[in-house]
Formats: structure tokens, sequence, C-alpha cells
């Protein structure tokens, strides 16, 4: 078995030569994995009878990950119809037994961690640290769950009666076949933990997992089906977008979450609800996530903390910085420090020791990219970056941009609005942090919002005032989305989701449930 090392989000920073020496021995693992040919899975039997798609790697197109059989419509029909069939004996099973699987399911996710995380470099593009931080957070979210269950004896709760003669309690209990449809930027964090909180709640899943994704979900298939979970209790059904609208669309699905696009998430919200009751649907979004440097701020530690939320991951987390609002005294100081920033972080392969930033998704990104720093050329200006790195220097051939920060455009430019998920910051300056406030809750989205400032009385309007899900205050390592549950959950408010009860948080795994009054008299 792999050494394993417990990374978080928390301890991204923190690098050792084992943890590298590790992850090293999972890159060569992952690397004999490749090529493979992935079906989907339907009570346990390999489904291959739909069309193949090949999954190349965006830090390197000459690398082929493999070759994924998409679900075909009979394949969603069977994959619905088993977990339905199933759903009962498994909400049936002692809650106690549902936990034990699934944190075996857990613990055998962290013990391989180290190839999960390589193969999602490869797949994906994340760094080091960042790949072995969402397979860590996969594990960590599925333990949450399990506990939440067990700090609460199962959801249950006894009430009050009138008479001795009967016995009122309240319990929670699953809704059936849940479908799960995750998205390509945390491809076990974001199938995982919204699997596990339906699965030890009883409910049985059916996970769809992004095309650019497919591999490492069928990784994590392995440690749920390893851990001894019942072939019918797990679906695995890869594909496009078509596949999760197949599922969308299946009266036969009692629940879902989807975490993606905002105009995919809203379709899915409305469609959802129109089958003659409302059943629970848990979307999560997108951001165009805002921070604000106050004149009062330590400018090192905003240009620090904007930097990371703005470059991490290329900028395609759902947390990125993608706009920032500075006061207009400290405004070029900001900007400087910001773009020196920029410069200095190391762009490259994602599985190499020093990159910090990898490759975006794909050519789409890449083009999403190239149309906003025209744009930005022309009427602002590009202090940083601006270039797409495609066969610079020693990269690979892959997606790779240059950090990039543009200013002198206003705020009302579309820049500010649209997500790009990118790593491109804009920069606009302020005059009052009533103003900023104003600025920073002009958008549809709410997911995460950063403030830097030493003034308590200015942290205090900001806390108060801002519209965001995750905010955080004079955080050099920036944004963070779940940075460990039960301490931090990721959900956003307004168009960032639904529910605004999020991952990793407090009040998740009970959106996986519906609450049952029983009177029992004797
Ligand atoms: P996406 O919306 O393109 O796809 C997400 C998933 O939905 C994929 O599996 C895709 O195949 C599927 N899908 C697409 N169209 C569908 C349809 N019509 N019906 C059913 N399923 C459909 O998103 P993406 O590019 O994979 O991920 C990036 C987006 O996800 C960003 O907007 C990001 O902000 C968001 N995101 C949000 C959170 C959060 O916690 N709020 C977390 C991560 C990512």
């Amino acid at each position: 078995m792999s050494t394993h090392f417990r990374v978080t989000y928390a301890t991204l920073s923190a690098d050792n030569e084992e943890l590298q020496v590790a992850y090293d021995a999972g890159l060569r693992l992952a690397a004999s994995w490749l090529g493979a040919v992935i079906p989907g899975y339907v009570s346990g039997e390999p489904r291959t009878g739909g069309e193949l798609f090949t999954v190349t790697s965006p830090g390197d197109r000459s690398v082929t990950l493999g070759q994924v059989h998409s679900a075909t419509a009979g394949d969603v029909e069977d994959a619905v119809r088993a977990a339905r069939g199933a759903a009962a004996r498994w909400a049936r099973t002692p809650w106690p037994e549902r936990v034990a699987v699934l944190r075996a399911a857990a613990d055998l996710i962290s013990a391989r961690s180290n190839e999960l995380a390589a193969l999602m470099s490869l797949e994906v593009g994340k760094n080091r640290l960042e790949a072995l931080g969402d397979v860590e957070e996969a594990a960590d979210l599925i333990r949450y769950y399990c506990q939440q269950f067990e700090d609460s004896d199962g959801f249950t709760v006894p009430m009050g009666s009138l008479s001795a003669r009967e016995q009122n309690v309240s319990v929670l209990r699953p809704y059936g076949a849940w479908a799960v449809i995750s998205p390509f930027n945390f491809p076990m964090a974001l199938a995982a933990g919204p699997a596990g909180a339906a699965l030890v709640g009883g409910n049985t899943v059916i996970l769809k997992p992004s095309p650019q994704g497919s591999f490492t979900a069928a990784k994590l298939y392995e440690c749920f089906r390893d851990a001894g979970l019942g072939p019918d209790v797990l679906h695995l059904l890869p594909g496009g977008d078509d596949v999760g609208a197949a599922l969308v669309a299946h009266p036969g699905v009692g629940g879902l979450t989807f975490t993606g696009s905002y105009a995919v998430g809203m379709s899915i919200y409305r469609q959802f609800a129109g089958f003659g009751y409302p059943k629970p649907v848990i979307c999560e979004m997108g951001g165009k996530n805002p921070a604000i440097v106050s004149a009062r701020a330590d400018l090192d530690v905003a240009a620090a903390g904007v930097a990371r939320s703005a470059f991490g991951l290329s900028g395609q987390k759902c947390s990125a910085c993608s706009r920032v609002y500075v006061q207009r005294d400290v405004l070029e100081d900001f900007v400087a420090k910001l773009a020196e920033l920029a410069g200095s972080l190391v762009v490259g392969d994602p599985t190499s020791r020093d990159a910090f930033v990898g490759p975006v998704i794909n050519a789409e990104s890449v083009a999403r990219f190239e149309r906003a720093v025209a744009h930005a050329r022309a009427d602002g200006e590009v202090v940083a970056g601006g270039r797409a790195l495609r066969g610079a220097g020693a990269l690979p051939d892959g997606y790779y941009l240059a950090p990039t920060v543009v200013t002198g455009l206003p705020a009302d430019d579309w820049i500010f609005r649209d997500e790009l998920f990118v790593p491109l910051v804009a920069v606009a300056p302020y005059d009052t942090l009533e103003e900023a406030l104003v600025l920073a809750n002009d958008t549809d989205l709410g997911l995460t919002a950063g403030f830097f400032s030493a003034d308590p009385a200015e942290v205090d309007a900001f806390l108060g005032g801002i519209e965001a899900g995750v905010v955080y205050v004079n955080r050099a390592a920036g944004a963070t989305t779940g940075a460990w549950p039960g301490v931090q959950p990721f959900g956003g408010w307004k168009g960032s989701g639904s529910g605004g009860k999020a991952g990793g948080g407090v009040y998740y795994v009970q959106q996986y449930l519906r609450e049952q009054s029983r009177t029992v008299a004797s």
C-alpha cells in the first residue's frame, strides 16, 4: 500500500520530500493505467454498449488517458430501475451498517490517495497538492456525513407525547434513487461528497461524472465497490451532457445533486420540479467571486490572497476570485504587487513538483481567455500575463495560460460579470466601502467573497453586507471552499447554490433525507 499523507487545503503550502516521493510512486501506478477502456457499471456489471469517447490530458495532449463507453439510453433506464429496486433494502439497512461501509470506502480513498491524485493531475490538470487535497476532501466529506449520523443517533429524535401509551419519534428517511451529476474541476470531492451524503442517508445513487473526469470517477467507483457497497446501491453512468439530461428527465429519479455551471444548474432546477410533486434538487453552481481591498489592508497579504484565489487551479475553482475592488489610494501599489506575484507563479506540467499553475481544461477555455484578453487590451490594460503558453519553453503541448491581471475596464464591463473560469482577474477602484459592497453584490451569483482591511469596523461592515456563502477576511491563502468538513462548508447563495446549505456543512446531509414523524400507540 502506498504511503499516505494527510493533505488538506489548509496545509497545501506544506511540502515535504516524503510526500513528493509517495506522489511519484502514485504517478507511476496511474501511468500504468493509461490507455484503459472504461465502461459504465449498472448493478456491478460493466456496460460497454455505448459509443467510445477519448479522454486526453489537458496538460499534454499527446497523452491519452483512456477510452470511455458513454452510457446508452438503455443503461440509464436499467440503472434507474436497479437503483429504485435496491432503495428499500438499502434504506432498511441499519444506519450503523451503512456508516461502516462508507467509512471503509473513505479509508480506501485515503489509502489510494497518491495514485488517485496523480490520475487526477493527468485527467484534469490539478497540481500535486491540489489533487491530493481533492482526494482527501472526498474521503473527509464522507467521514463527516457518517459522523453526523453517529452524533445524531441516525437522526432519530424522541418527541413528547400526550399519553404514556403513545410514543412519538421524528426520524429522517431517504428519498430513493438519487442522481449525482458532477463537474470536471473537483472530480473526486464533488462526486464522492454528494454520493456519500446520499448513500449514508440510505438513498441509492446513480453517478454521472463529467466526461473529463470519467477515469477518476471509475477509480472512485472501485473504492466504493471494494469497500463492500452492494452492486445495486451505486451505479456509474459515464458520458456527456445527454446522459445527465436523461437522468434529470427520468421520473424514477427521486432526488438529484448537480454541481456545475449556472446556466445548466438553473435549467435543471426548473425542470426537475416538474413531475407532479416537488422533488429535492440540490444545485451548486458557478461563481463570479469578488475581493475588496481597503486602503487599510496589508497589501502584501491582500495580493497573496488574491493571487492564490485567482490563479490556483488556473482560475477553475468555483471559489476563484475573478474581480477585485481596491480603494483608490492604494490601487496602484496593489496592482503592482499582484502583477509581480502573477508573473512569479510557476506554470507547468501539473504532475511536476514545482508547478503551481497547471493547464486549463480545454480549447474552449483557451478561446474564452483569448477573447477576454483581446477585449481588455482594447478597452483597458493587461498588466500581467495575457498569453496562451502553448509551445512555450519546456511546457508540454497542453492548454497553459499565463496568470493574467487586467485593469482600466469600467466596473460594469462583462469581464466583471461573466464567470470565465480561466486565470484572469480584473481590478477596479472604489472610493467608499459602501460603494465596494454594492459592486461586489451586483451579481446573480454569491459563492465566495474576500475582504482585506486592518479596521475591525470595516470588517464588520463587510461581513454584515456581503451576499456570499463563503467569506474570508485577511486570509493570505485566499478563497477557500471546503476548508474542512464541519470547519468551513462550501456553498453558494443566490445563483451559486440552490439550498444555501452546502457540502461539508452542518446542514448538508439532511437535504438527502425527509422527516417522518411516527406515533406508535400501545
Ligand atoms: P458544466 O455545467 O458544464 O457540467 C457539469 C456536469 O453537468 C457535467 O457532468 C456535464 O456533463 C453535466 N451536464 C451538462 N449539461 C447538462 C444538462 N443539460 N443536463 C444534465 N447534465 C448536464 O460544468 P463544468 O464545466 O463541468 O464545471 C465548471 C462549473 O461548475 C463552473 O461554473 C463552476 O463554478 C461550477 N462549480 C460549482 C461548485 C460549487 O460548489 N458551487 C463547485 C465546482 C464547480
